[in-house]
């Protein structure tokens, strides 16, 4: 009995001390937030910090740019904290190579879709999708500020629709990412995935006793794919415009 409680005390002393170290990790500047996150082995790549420090987060979050928090954009939707943006470039970065295709459902603020278009040079191509237009319209505002070329260019884009059903037209992906919470592995994304290619998703959005996982899914082969359980985290969920607005 006591050494199942001191087990149990460890795990939550030691998710407790992962939480913490994270949400630690604020600056003052975009430099020093990039920084605090590495120090606190929030992500280890160089490449993670190059891509970062050239993506000012204050260009896609009005408010509190470098906490390591979480912050609305409206509509009920939020721009990601800071560390799992990193976690998610750091767990995505094999695959975000020259010529890459990623597909970012529920692009939201563009951050994440931008650090992405960056990692995948000229003749990558990164999709981002976004069911709630004045979203999608606040993202290319987004990107304008300094990130004009990716879009010129047609390396990036942004999308309105319904980001379950994924975007055919520039699959197979060698990467998915997918920003909101889902209750169950969504097949349509698994087949838009290229053989060979990573997505990472939040779970079990409705499980309230366990709460949401944050999975890596690899596909093998044509019909074999490897799950990777990451972590706890907490995202908005993956649904309709009605059930996150509340009305069309
Ligand atoms: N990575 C984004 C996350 C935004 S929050 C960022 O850091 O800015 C999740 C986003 O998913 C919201 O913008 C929400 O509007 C969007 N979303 C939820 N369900 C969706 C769906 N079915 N299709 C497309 N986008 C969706």
């Amino acid at each position: 009995m006591l050494n199942r409680l001191k087990q149990r005390f460890a795990a939550t002393t030691l998710v407790s001390a992962a939480l913490t170290m994270a949400w630690r990790s604020h600056g003052r500047t975009n430099n020093e937030l990039v920084t605090s996150l590495r120090r606190n082995g929030v992500y280890h790549s160089e490449r993670v910090a190059e891509v970062m420090l050239a993506v000012d987060r204050a260009d896609f979050c009005g408010s509190n740019p470098y906490l390591d928090s979480p912050q609305s954009i409206g509509y009920n939707a939020t721009i990601s904290a800071p560390h799992m943006h990193a976690s998610a470039l750091e767990l995505l970065l094999p695959k975000l190579v020259n010529g890459s295709h990623v597909l970012d459902v529920g692009s939201g603020s563009g951050y994440l879709t931008t650090c992405m278009a960056h990692l995948v040079g000229q003749n990558g191509v990164v999709v981002g999708i976004e069911h709630i237009p004045q979203l999608v319209n606040l993202s290319l505002v987004n990107i304008r500020k300094n990130h004009s070329q990716l879009l010129d260019s047609g390396r990036l884009k942004i999308i309105e629709g319904d980001g379950r059903l994924g975007y055919p037209a520039d699959s197979p992906y060698e990467v998915i990412h997918v920003g909101a919470a889902a209750d169950s592995l969504p097949q349509t994304l698994v087949d838009q995935l290229a053989v060979g290619g990573r997505m990472i998703l939040p779970l079990n959005a409705n499980d309230v006793r366990n709460g949401q996982r944050y999975v890596q899914v690899d596909k093998v082969s044509d019909t074999e794919i490897q799950t990777k359980d990451l972590m706890g985290v907490i995202y908005v969920p993956l649904t309709s415009v009605e059930h996150q607005i509340g009305r069309r």
